[in-house]
């Protein structure tokens, strides 16, 4: 068993190990004096911030919309209103 040095967690293998430790000091910010990741190791960046960036977009996505629904709500609520003074008016 073998911890990390950023964070503490334990792992069983050095390949497992070491590809956390290349992940983990990208999240703690920990670039300056580190291990400089191989081509394989670049790829599992690549390949987790491209998820992560999926991840982001379809929520970025779902707040938008929900603004949109609440826009479109006041709009509504708005209208209602001035229909209902209009009518009392009359
Ligand atoms: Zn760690």
């Amino acid at each position: 068993m073998r911890n990390c040095p950023h964070c503490g967690k334990k792992f069983k293998t050095n390949p497992a190990l070491h590809k956390h430790i290349i992940l983990c000091q990208l999240d703690k910010n920990e670039v300056k004096n580190s291990v400089v990741p191989t081509q394989k190791e670049m790829w599992v960046i690549i390949q987790k911030l491209y998820k992560e960036n999926e991840i982001q977009k379809k929520k970025i996505e779902k707040l938008l919309k929900q603004q949109m629904d609440l826009i479109i709500m006041k709009i509504q609520v708005k209208e209602f209103y001035q229909e209902y003074k209009q009518n009392l008016k009359m």
